[in-house]
């Protein structure tokens, strides 16, 4: 298991959640142990294999955003190439789930997962994906990307009572077919004392190792990528017991 993670994704970019102080930095010291890697930012022809031009002249036009959001991109691509042979999680921000081709909001700005498997199937390391999200939100942005690729299986999980979301979660991964590595869009606002109130840190052990046994049929690709999550005190020891679950 490698962290991809940069000091930079320490910096408060912006006045939303996701960049709120002192949030990376609870994540990073439940993670002390791990081996890191330190990603380069995303290439302007990476984002375009995602998003339009149009889209990314916006994010440019305040330059730490862009900065940090390409710098995501480019960790979102790094830890997706990792998954090739072990697996990785993206100690990430800004988040990415919510970034369409031509519109963002939620706190992202580009579609981490999204740049990340496209790159994948492009350079032909893979040939389909399945996107497993669990954040408390729907994955509106990488929905509307992928709707009408078939190389993608996107299972977005809703927040409900703990024992069903568990239930539920095993039984669709179960059922999805046929693909060569799994992407997880890890948010974890469904946390107990989070805004989603449900998950205690134990649930998140037991989804990371549904990930990993889902992943025997792919060679046991797979990864993970940070996206929402706000309770500050007590993110990184769930954050822990999934990857330890995962890994
Ligand atoms: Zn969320």
């Amino acid at each position: 298991m490698k962290i991809v993670f940069h000091e930079k994704y320490k910096r408060v970019y912006t006045y939303d959640p996701a960049s709120e102080a002192g949030r990376i930095e609870n994540i990073l010291e439940a993670l002390k142990g791990y081996e890191f890697v330190q990603p380069e930012p995303a290439a302007e022809e990476d984002l375009l294999l995602v998003h339009t031009q149009s889209l990314i002249d916006s994010v440019k036009r305040d330059a730490l955003v862009f900065e940090v959001a390409s710098l995501a991109a480019g960790g979102a691509i790094t830890a997706a190439q990792i998954a090739l042979n072990e697996p990785a999680f993206g100690l990430i921000r800004p988040p990415g789930h919510h970034a369409s081709r031509d519109f963002n909001g939620g706190f992202c700005f580009f579609n981490n997962m999204a740049i990340a498997i496209t790159k994948l199937i492009q350079d032909k390391k893979v040939n389909k994906a399945l996107i497993v999200d669990i954040d408390l939100h729907y994955g509106n942005g990488t929905y509307d990307i992928f709707s009408s690729n078939e190389n993608i299986i996107f299972l977005n999980m809703v927040c409900q009572e703990r024992q069903k979301y568990l239930a539920e979660l095993k039984e669709r991964l179960e059922k999805a077919k046929e693909y060569d590595i799994i992407g997880v869009s890890a948010g974890f606002d469904t946390y107990e004392k989070d805004w989603g109130r449900s998950l205690k840190t134990e649930d998140y052990n037991t989804i990371g190792s549904m990930i990993k046994k889902a992943a025997k049929s792919c060679h046991g690709r797979r990864f993970a990528l940070l996206e929402g999550g706000y309770y500050i005190p007590h993110l990184g020891k769930y954050v822990k017991s999934f990857l330890q679950g995962l890994e």
